[in-house]
């Protein structure tokens, strides 16, 4: 099939969007929203939309996963069409998308977790954040994932807002858990656990630590574990006080860090441990772990820099928290580095750093594993934005395939999509199995049960 130009006014853009979650959804709701709307198909490996929005984001903010409502509004637009279960390398590739689309927009996220690079990290019972994660929202790929919750205690390593999601997951009480959808296995096994001590390994200082007050302040409130900070650990040099001037989230931070401090333990069963200034420098273990060494550090203009003081924590679970990374996808260009697509506020670059017609990214794979929901919507809008004006310079390269190109590809190729409705009668069951249990729902944890859902719309 040739490639070719043709004036914008023709038909209708065509746009594929390769993953569903926020960074996918907003990129969707700017180009159909855009004048004169364009088409989008949106591509994604899971039977289920909503990337993190459904698998990241901790069961117990259901006020964050009510951002999947603007989705839904985004997915009745006219001209929307979504492809569950069909997978880039697999059922189709660039080389196919670049065919049948005039722009394809990668959305994929950052699949992959960073690792520590210290001895003993792949001994069992040291896991990425990312495992647990999934493990506890369902995800269909980590479902036998045997988390050996019997030990007393348990160190998490990073001072992110996974980190804190981790902790209070695993504090959190069978009530607690009992209205969320979590699946039900993680319940039992958090709420039925021998689980006594959490404990964050954050490098740097509270100054310097890169969660945000509100989930912080939710570390404080929870029913069945007290909140422990060592107020020695708090103390600042001359460069993080002066951090605080003009870091409003840090300053607050230091005020939570400090209250936190100031508190009697309530004695209840499970405790939070906050540490700062210090580094996991080998996890330790016969055969599986059995503790944590980590080295004190001191901080040399915000720098973690280890001194001679090294202590030694005994825990059966290390969860490395430390931030997600990119994966590569075939034929497209990928920097390994940052775990994102070389590109220029979307448009992705080749290796002479020039716009490649007609490939664009948004969200983590874009600028990286950063920023809340939110931020993907200025990100893919950004994106978008250059898509048009490409398309209105005559820089897009515009498909002759026809509109159901995709799915004719999809069958030839053996491929069993999910389309929208089949995602509905998903969610229409999941709703109805948590309804009268007043849980927002109950999750299809299986790819069999997930296709059994959608196919017997
Ligand atoms: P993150 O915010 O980038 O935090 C990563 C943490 O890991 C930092 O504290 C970092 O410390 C630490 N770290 C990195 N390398 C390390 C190493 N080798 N040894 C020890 N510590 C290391 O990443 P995240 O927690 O994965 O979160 C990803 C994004 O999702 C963030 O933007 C986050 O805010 C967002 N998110 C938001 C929510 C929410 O809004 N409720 C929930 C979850 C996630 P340094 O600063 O020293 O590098």
């Amino acid at each position: 099939m040739r490639l070719r130009l043709l004036p914008l006014s023709d038909r209708p853009l065509r746009v594929a969007v390769v993953g569903s979650g926020p960074a996918g959804f907003y990129a969707a709701g700017a180009l159909l929203a855009s004048d004169p709307p364009a088409e989008v198909d949106m591509l994604e490996r899971l039977p289920t939309p909503w990337g993190l929005v459904r698998l990241g984001v901790a069961p117990d903010h259901p006020k964050l996963k009510e951002v999947s409502r603007a989705f839904e509004k985004i997915a009745a637009r006219p001209g929307f069409r979504f492809f569950g279960n069909v997978e880039l390398g697999r059922d189709a590739r660039q080389a196919d998308l670049a065919e049948l689309y005039d722009g394809v927009v990668y959305a994929v996220g950052a699949q992959t977790d960073r690792r520590l690079g210290i001895p003993g990290e792949d001994l069992p019972g040291s896991w990425s954040a990312t495992e647990l994660v999934a493990w506890y929202n369902g995800h269909p790929d980590y479902q036998h994932l045997e988390f050996d919750l019997s030990v007393e205690r348990v160190a998490v390593v990073g001072a992110g807002n996974v980190a804190l999601d981790v902790l209070r997951m695993l504090a959190l009480t069978r009530e607690e858990l009992a209205s969320t959808d979590a699946t039900d296995a993680s319940i039992e096994a958090i709420a039925g656990s021998d689980l006594e001590e959490l404990v964050m390994l954050a490098r740097r200082g509270p100054a310097q630590a890169a969660f945000t007050t509100p989930e912080l302040k939710e570390m404080g409130e929870l029913a069945g574990a007290d909140i422990l900070v060592d107020l020695a650990e708090l103390e600042l040099d001359p460069v993080s006080e002066a951090r605080l001037e003009g870091d409003t989230n840090a300053r607050r931070n230091l005020e939570v860090l400090r209250e936190f401090a100031a508190r009697e333990p309530a004695g209840s069963p499970r405790s939070v441990r906050l540490r700062f200034c210090v580094s996991p420098v080998a996890i330790l273990g016969d055969g599986r772990v059995e503790a944590v060494e980590v080295v004190r550090n001191r901080l040399v203009d915000e720098r973690a820099v280890p001194t001679d003081e090294r202590e030694t924590i005994g825990c059966g679970l290390v969860f490395r928290s430390v931030g997600y990374h990119g994966v590569p996808l075939p034929d497209i260009p990928f920097d390994e580095d940052t775990g994102t697509m070389p590109n220029d506020g979307g448009r992705v670059l080749d290796e002479a750093g020039e716009p490649i017609p007609g490939l664009y990214c948004a969200g983590w794979i874009k600028r990286g594993p950063t920023g809340v929901i939110g931020t993907n919507k200025k990100d893919a809008t950004e994106t978008v934005e250059l898509l048009l004006e490409d398309a209105r310079t005559g820089k897009l390269p515009r498909s002759d395939a026809p509109a159901d190109a995709l799915v004719d590809l999809l069958v030839e190729r053996g491929a069993r999509p999910v389309i929208y409705a089949g995602w509905e009668a998903i969610d229409a069951l999941e709703r109805s199995r948590g309804e009268p249990l007043g849980r927002p729902r109950v999750k299809l944890c299986s790819w069999d049960e997930l296709l059994a859902a959608a196919t017997e719309s």
